[in-house]
């Protein structure tokens, strides 16, 4: 029922980019269906995150990358009319940490700015990242840029913050409307993924520590 709700939920919202998808007939399009199959099947998060034998690391990373952007878009969607500038003036995770933005071109120095526009900001810099073909190649015939794993990580450790933001100051709604336990899959599968191919440093994961302790114990 919850899960039910929550897609009604989304149904509902109208703020949502439209959905990144893969061509058919690419390995990309196949991987993320077995991807997605072996998930719905119920098996462990932490052995399905790993590389299928005789697949490509590039590719695999692609496909993750992408379907954690649509889905930590949607989970932000789902919270973010409860999200403006007067309650979260700032982009934090709880009293110790806070986020500044930067992106190299039209915010050269880091700026403070509330978690809203920050998020904004950081999406549309995923979207435009994932977007770019020379970046993100379409078809298998064109190779990855030599810089891949390095924009994937990066990509994952912004992806996390929204995560940050979600579970910190938001999860009051995300309880309220039943989602709770889709967030939590959603952020366990993140986790595993990053954790398997060492994607982001202790450093960064150490705002949800505590939480990730508990919930990824196995
Ligand atoms: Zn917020």
């Amino acid at each position: 029922m919850a899960l039910h709700g929550f897609l009604e939920f989304f149904q509902r919202e109208k703020t949502f980019r439209p959905k990144k998808r893969f061509n058919q007939g690419t390995i990309r399009y196949s991987l993320h269906k077995q991807a997605n199959a072996s998930l719905q099947s119920g098996i462990n998060l932490k052995e399905v995150v790993r590389l299928p034998a005789g697949e490509n690391m590039n590719d695999w990373l692609a496909v993750h990358v992408v379907d954690f952007f649509n889905r930590i878009n949607l989970i932000y969607g789902t919270i973010s009319e409860n999200c403006d500038e007067t309650t979260c003036p700032t982009m934090s995770g709880g009293q110790k940490y806070e986020y500044l933005w930067a992106d190299g071109e039209t915010y050269k120095k880091p700026v403070k700015l509330p978690a809203p526009r920050y998020i904004e900001l950081l999406m549309d810099w995923v979207e435009n990242q994932i977007n770019n073909e020379s970046l993100f190649p379409v078809s298998s015939d064109v190779p990855f840029p030599k810089t891949f794993p390095t924009l994937c990580k990066k990509i994952l450790t912004r992806l996390f913050r929204v995560f940050v933001h979600v579970y910190i100051h938001h999860f009051d709604r995300i309880f309220s409307i039943g989602a709770e336990a889709h967030v939590n899959t959603c952020y366990k599968h993140f986790y595993y993924f990053v954790m398997e191919f060492e994607l982001m440093s202790a450093k960064e994961l150490e705002p949800l520590a505590v939480m990730t302790a508990q919930m990824c114990k196995d």
